[in-house]
């Protein structure tokens, strides 16, 4: 559609012949006109006349060429022969080219044809950048976290492998960052809050990134990752700045960042791999409140493939009889004699040999396994005392350990209640040990629980005793039998006059609440000495006895009945 504009009809009729066959031509007799057909036709040429009444063809030029939605439009001017400063100012103004009057047929078919040839590929090119630029933008869709803005997971796989791999003379590190008790933080607030403290990360994670060597993606959640050149920051800057932003916002809840990071040794490895090993380090230190960050090393991929050995191993290893029971004596300090055990579980595993609860209780306590497993251990122990009474030993009560995951059980009483009628025990022969910790987690249920079992004749034992925190404050309401000191305590009565003081009044108060205590670790002779000067008198440790195989504590229990202390001949 080409717009022809000037005042002179004749020459309007000159130049609509020159194009009728090729255009749609339409005509104005002065700018304005021009103007306003501009605004409601799409127009793909203007050929002006400089000189017009109402509105002249410098200020028909001039207001197109202002405007973004006209400025692309090509408009060749005409003006009279020898006015060469016209043309120049005209064409500092952005006309596309003038055309002299009289004109010229073929000039000025030329001349116009010049100009639309031009003008598409202007089009064209402005047609391309629009497309990149929706490319670009589909990409960022694609590749970014639609929350935070920061790469997703795939691609930030991709992006850190590239980055590592093209820039070898650099070592890198990947951190893994990751927010405590985010999802508590997203049922006391809303989730827009949520959103708000991943949006404002992601913000700072991107403001220390700013200088280009590094690049930040979200994992799921509140996991962030970064890639970024290894010692690049200091991980107790970062943190605290992080800290900080986040304070900004002015959300009534302690919100914390913990990091792992692992500097990478093998650029070739998965970076999902690079990056499972940094959370890795993360879980490490996560729930800490001194130290916010730590180091991947190898002991923690050891870790991590003895835990699976362990998941892989359980349920095989419960139904073939690869657990057992040890039994570790109580004794009491003045008479040498056994008072009571702790049924304490063992795993003769066929390929990796004795495996110490101590590595496999904590798996077993995070994949729920635990449950079946304390069962086992506590008719194991019932079965035991139930056989030592067959065979005429006068059997001890055995203590078992009732991890914190049972007291979610509702049938907890009742199952216990089953085993004693089962292996015809009376109550109070089962103790039960439930560690100090388990009440400082949910004190309200766990203490119904307990005093639900006491009420049925279950002895219950606080075990670890002194190693939470707010056990002091609790005894006052808590319904225990009997206190179990943490090894701890014992073990630096020697050194620390502080533990000494601790523990002599720990012992006093449990008296003045009618509980009883047992001391454990104990090892040597001078922590008798002073556990008997300030009153204790019931003692597990390796002093009297390790733990030991059912057959073998039988024979301390057939010693005993004959009133053989346990350090006697
Ligand atoms: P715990 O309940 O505090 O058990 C006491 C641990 O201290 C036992 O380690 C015992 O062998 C050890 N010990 C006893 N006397 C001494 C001593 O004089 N010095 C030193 N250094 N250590 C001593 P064990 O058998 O390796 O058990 C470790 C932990 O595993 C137990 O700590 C308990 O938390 C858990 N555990 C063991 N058996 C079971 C079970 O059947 N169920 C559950 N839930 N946890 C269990
Ligand atoms: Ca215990
Ligand atoms: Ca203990």
């Amino acid at each position: 559609m080409m717009l022809i504009v000037d005042d002179v009809e004749i020459n309007r009729v000159v130049l609509r012949q020159f194009f009728k066959d090729e255009y749609t031509i339409i005509e104005a007799s002065n700018g304005k006109e021009a103007l306003s057909i501009i605004d409601q036709q799409p127009i793909s040429i203007v050929l002006v006349d400089l000189v017009m009444p109402v509105m002249d063809g410098f200020e028909v030029l001039s207001r197109m060429k202002s405007r973004d939605d006209y400025m692309n439009i090509p408009v060749v001017v005409m003006t009279a022969a020898n006015d060469d400063s016209s043309e120049a100012k005209a064409m500092e103004m952005g006309a596309a080219d003038f055309i002299v009057k009289p004109y010229n047929p073929t000039i000025v078919r030329c001349r116009i044809k010049n100009v639309m040839a031009r003008q598409e590929n202007e089009w064209r090119k402005i047609e391309q950048v629009a497309k990149d630029k929706q490319i670009v933008e589909m990409h960022r869709y694609i590749e970014r976290d639609q929350l935070t803005g920061v790469y997703n997971r795939e691609i930030f796989y991709q992006k850190a492998s590239a980055l590592m791999q093209e820039d070898r003379d650099t070592r890198y590190a990947i951190i893994y960052f990751d927010i405590s008790c985010f999802k508590v933080i997203n049922d006391l607030f809303h989730v827009e809050t949520g959103n708000l403290i991943l949006k404002t990360a992601a913000v700072y994670f991107q403001s220390i990134l700013s200088d280009g060597r590094g690049i930040c993606g979200r994992m799921e959640a509140d996991h962030f990752t970064l890639c970024v050149p290894s010692g690049k920051f200091d991980m107790n800057q970062v943190i605290e700045g992080l800290d900080a932003t986040i304070q900004s916002l002015g959300i009534s809840h302690n919100i914390l960042f913990y990091a792992g990071v692992y500097p990478v040794d093998n650029v070739f490895l998965p970076v999902d791999q690079m990056c499972d090993r940094a959370h890795m380090a993360m879980n490490r230190v996560k729930g800490n409140y001194l130290q916010r960050y730590a180091y991947y090393d190898d002991s923690m991929r050891d870790l991590m493939l003895e835990e699976q050995m362990i998941t892989r191993d359980m349920e095989f290893a419960l139904q073939e009889h690869q657990f057992s029971i040890y039994l570790q004596p109580v004794c009491n300090l003045h008479t040498d004699r056994v008072v009571s055990a702790e049924a304490l579980v063992r795993w003769n595993h066929p390929s990796h040999g004795m495996i110490s609860p101590a590595r496999f209780v904590p798996v077993f306590e995070r994949n729920g396994f635990i449950v079946r497993l304390d069962r086992f251990v506590w008719e194991e122990a019932c079965r035991f005392m139930h056989d030592a009474a067959e065979q005429g030993l006068n059997p001890v009560p055995v203590s078992v350990n009732v991890s914190r995951v049972n007291f979610y059980n509702f049938d907890l009483l009742q199952y216990l209640l089953g085993l004693i009628e089962r292996y015809e025990l009376k109550p109070d022969m089962l103790r039960l040990e439930v560690t100090e910790s388990a009440y400082t987690d949910n004190p309200h249920q766990l203490m119904e629980v307990v005093r639900d079992l006491r009420q049925h004749g279950f002895k219950v034992l606080m075990d670890d005793f002194g190693s939470g925190y707010s056990s002091l404050n609790m005894l006052k309401d808590l319904p225990v039998d009997t206190l179990k000191i943490d090894m701890a305590f014992v073990h630096e009565v020697e050194s620390s006059s502080r533990a000494n003081t601790i523990m002599r009044s720990i012992i006093t108060m449990a008296k003045g609440l009618d509980m009883s205590t047992i001391v454990e670790g104990v090892e040597t002779q001078a922590q008798i000495d002073f556990l008997d000067s300030i009153g204790c008198e019931d003692i597990q440790g390796y002093y009297f006895s390790r733990p030991l195989p059912e057959a073998e504590f039988k024979g301390l229990l057939a010693r005993n009945k004959k009133g053989i202390g346990v350090h006697q001949a």
